[in-house]
């Protein structure tokens, strides 16, 4: 009875899948602890683990000095510390579209060393680099430097003055006064004109490697777990050797768990935030600070499409994409309300489609970010734009095509 066992096996299959789905998601600690171990860090490293609220007050003033920062508070937590954020981008407040990066380090205090490399972070987007200035006109950074510190002044390895973890009580109700907090800021930026696309969890790891907690596309999606390859191996690319592949912590594999931050975030905006916590090292070998942040900064750059240009002409033609005549051209609106472009990629990578008046303004960015190997069709839509001539510029890593596109009222 061969169908007998057939359907046996799909019933058993289905009660399995039925389980899975009513049994809640159990994650395994993502950044480790063990007690002995941070007590002997903290002896080695000093008070606070060697930065407390103190030496933050002191830092914020230094940094509001930069023309490029400017500090906030984003509340308060159980004790009544301001939470203490940075907005660091080239005009303060921004005066043209940027892209938001979000970071907040110190939710367990006493992993200082994901601070060290969020302080390297805030250093090189101040710097004179021009990459830095590259990153301070396209995008906005806010950076909480710590998120919790009541627990870095009680000295709490991992939790608020309320003994309360608060990097896994995000499904808590009522939530801890400093959950509310970031939870209310990240909820106001993704209504804003320009939302987070990119939000850094910055943690340190008792495995002493630096990785990044990789979300299974059981908890997320096969879209969003391709995105996240592409942007925790774009990073890496610049750390080669010093950062792990994206496969060396996998999370979500059970489901989507309710408790962290990127929780949230997938729960509410899906594939439209790459949220993703990084541990770093927290040993006493832990360092490399510097080169960790360089990796991180590119790494962000790439992942959003960002592609560094001068005027088009001063760039090469790229020799691995090609950029179509738009059809219909002229687009007649009226007869039709849309324009396909279509371009063909030789390889992945990062790219920006935008559209251009003749005196070389900006109107309208069409298409930006990671892209795969082979043929894309954008769709362009008329309707919003004047009568008149328009270039369309992709840009590549290897240079930028440019075509003309004629609208006719
Ligand atoms: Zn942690």
């Amino acid at each position: 009875m061969r169908w007998f066992k057939y359907v046996a096996m799909v019933l058993m299959l289905c009660s399995a899948l039925n389980a899975q789905q009513f049994l809640p998601v159990s994650e395994a600690e993502k950044c480790g602890f063990d007690e002995v171990l941070s007590e002997q860090l903290l002896s080695v490293l000093g008070d606070h683990w060697g930065y407390g609220y103190d030496s933050l007050l002191a830092d914020l003033p230094v940094w509001d000095n930069s023309p490029y920062v400017s500090v906030s508070s984003i509340g308060n937590t159980v004790q009544n510390r301001p939470i203490w954020q940075l907005t660091i981008t080239s005009d303060n407040p921004p005066t043209s579209d940027r892209r938001t990066v979000f970071i907040h380090a110190r939710t367990h205090p006493n992993e200082v060393q994901a601070w060290w490399v969020t302080d390297e972070i805030i250093n090189l987007l101040l710097s004179p680099d021009p990459y830095a200035a590259f990153l301070r006109e396209n995008c906005v950074f806010y950076v909480i430097p710590m998120y919790n510190p009541d627990g870095v002044e009680l000295e709490l390895p991992r939790q608020n003055a309320n003994n309360i973890d608060i990097e896994s009580g995000w499904d808590d109700i009522p939530p801890q006064p400093e959950v509310a907090a970031l939870r209310t800021r990240f909820a106001y930026l993704m209504g804003s004109p320009n939302p987070i696309e990119v939000a850094l969890n910055m943690h340190s790891a008792i495995a002493c490697l630096r990785y990044f907690v990789y979300h299974h596309e059981n908890g997320t999606s096969p879209i969003f777990a391709q995105m996240e390859r592409q942007y925790i191996e774009g990073i890496r690319s610049y750390f080669p050797g010093g950062i792990q592949p994206w496969s060396y912590y996998v999370s979500w594999t059970g489901g989507t768990p309710d408790q962290y931050p990127e929780s949230w975030f997938w729960r509410n905006y899906q594939e439209a935030v790459m949220a993703l916590t990084y541990e770093d090292m927290n040993c006493s070998t832990a360092g490399n600070y510097d080169q960790t942040a360089f990796a991180i900064l590119h790494g962000v750059g790439d992942y959003l499409g960002l592609v560094q240009t001068g005027i088009a002409g001063d760039r090469p033609v790229p020799a691995d994409a090609d950029l179509e005549v738009s059809f219909p051209n002229p687009l007649v609106l009226g007869k039709n309300s849309h324009a396909i472009i279509v371009y063909q990629l030789d390889r992945a990578q990062s790219v920006r489609l935008a559209l251009f008046d003749l005196l070389g303004r900006r109107v309208k960015t069409l298409d930006e970010g990671w892209r795969e190997e082979g043929e894309h069709r954008i769709f362009v839509n008329g309707e919003s734009l004047a009568s008149g001539r328009y270039l369309y510029r992709l840009e590549t890593a290897g240079g930028v095509l440019s075509r003309q596109l004629t609208i006719v009222k």
